[in-house]
């Protein structure tokens, strides 16, 4: 755990090799040896969405999508990469 000083140091930083090793050296004082990760699959059935959130870089304009939902095909072929372990950091859009 840091405290609030230090995090907000982290903040004022440009430094990312630094920060990586700050951040590598803080989980391993918490999590030794410890590596994780999660059997769930996300499967975006659709990237529409009615919120306008300005950070969002996942929900798309209906104009800007060549479908707006994704076919059972595809939503299997998402489903099955996952059972096979093919999926790292998420689930990747089939049209991207
Ligand atoms: S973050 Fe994106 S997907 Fe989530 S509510 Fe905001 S606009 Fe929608």
């Amino acid at each position: 755990m840091i405290d609030r000083e230090t995090a907000l140091s982290f903040a004022e930083s440009s430094d990312l090799d630094s920060l990586m090793a700050q951040a590598s050296a803080i989980r391993d004082s918490a999590y030794p040896g410890t590596v994780s990760y999660s059997r769930k699959v996300f499967i975006p059935l659709t990237q529409l969405c009615r919120d306008v959130c300005h950070y969002c870089t996942f929900a798309h304009a209906p104009r800007n999508l060549q479908q707006a939902y994704l076919s059972p095909e595809q939503v299997l072929d998402v489903a099955r990469a996952g059972q096979a372990g093919r999926l790292q950091g998420g689930a990747v859009h089939p049209r991207r």
